[in-house]
């Protein structure tokens, strides 16, 4: 399997057998991982596809155990969104990715945008903008450096309060994406309506895009669409050459994938901007 390796990221239930671990003993260690400082930050290339430089960085999140090794977020997410633990623990990760980009400008590195996964749950609370500023003064981290990652099905759920919250936190200077796009139900108009910068083709649309007609036409329209309203695109999991030539054809501005570099460490992804701008 292709994940396997130096970077291998093992799985918790199959890891622990299924029955071994308990729902409440799995809450229970999500709290104190959060307690004890081990979840960690890993970044993604973003590439600009005409200079095929790093323009940013998607942070993604994993949970360090000291047993276990390294977690994937499929395997708690769903349950710290069920416990209302992602609240907390998707504050931290802003909060990180904020040192971490200030870290990196300190180094040197040029400025790069930071795009950070919000839960529906976070979402939905009502005080989220005020929360997101105080992470940022706190910080000292620039809003500007930053794009919140949302999803279809989160925006469109209750839109007159989405529509809110959306303007509340594009006051604050952050620029706003639309995750895992085609995957949901978003009516169109709203696209319009929604003050939103980037929209993300989402990857089940890009896999076969060299060999399936369908999904070549679908993502053609969504990068169609975004030119045309105005917003970036961006394509995810771009795995080979093949596709990356598609989507140049298709004008699509920046892509994200294993071809250019999987999910990293800080550190390894700092060194790979430092050599990219060397090279
Ligand atoms: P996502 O936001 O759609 O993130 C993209 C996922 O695709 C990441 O998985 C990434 O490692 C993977 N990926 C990137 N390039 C390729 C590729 O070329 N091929 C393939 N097959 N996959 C690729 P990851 O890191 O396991 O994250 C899974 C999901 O967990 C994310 O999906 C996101 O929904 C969620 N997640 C991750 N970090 C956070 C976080 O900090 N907060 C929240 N709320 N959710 C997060
Ligand atoms: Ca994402
Ligand atoms: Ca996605
Ligand atoms: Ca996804």
């Amino acid at each position: 399997v292709k994940e396997h390796g130096r970077n291998s990221v093992r799985q918790f239930i199959p890891e622990m057998g299924v029955t071994a671990i308990s729902r409440l003993n799995m809450e229970g260690a999500l709290r104190r991982g959060l307690d004890r400082g081990e979840f960690v930050l890993h970044y993604q290339a973003k590439i600009d596809l005409r200079s095929h430089k790093i323009i940013g960085a998607e942070a993604l999140v994993r949970w360090q155990h000291p047993q276990i090794g390294l977690i994937h977020p499929i395997e708690f997410i769903p349950l710290a969104e069920e416990t209302g633990l992602i609240l907390p623990l998707g504050e931290w990760v802003l909060a990180e990715a904020c040192r971490q980009q200030i870290a990196w400008q300190k180094l040197g590195l040029p400025a790069l945008k930071l795009a950070i996964n919000m839960s529906s749950r976070q979402f939905r609370q009502e005080d989220l903008s005020e929360r997101v500023a105080a992470i940022f003064s706190a910080t000292g981290a620039q809003p500007a450096h930053f794009i919140l990652e949302l999803t279809e099905s989160m925006v469109m759920q209750d839109v007159e309060s989405t529509l809110v919250t959306l303007r509340a936190l594009k006051n604050l200077g952050v620029a706003l994406s639309l995750d895992d796009f085609g995957t949901g139900y978003s009516s169109l108009s709203y696209l319009r309506k929604f003050p939103i910068d980037e929209l993300k083709i989402d990857k089940s649309f890009i896999n076969d895009i060299h060999e399936n007609p369908d999904d070549a036409a679908i993502a053609s329209a969504i990068v169609a669409m975004a030119l045309s309203l105005g917003l970036q695109v961006v394509a995810e999991g771009v795995e080979t050459k093949e596709q990356v030539e598609l989507l140049l054809g298709m004008q699509c501005h920046q892509v994200q994938g294993y071809y250019f570099g999987r999910p990293m460490d800080a550190n390894s992804f700092a060194n790979r901007v430092q050599s990219s701008l060397a090279g």
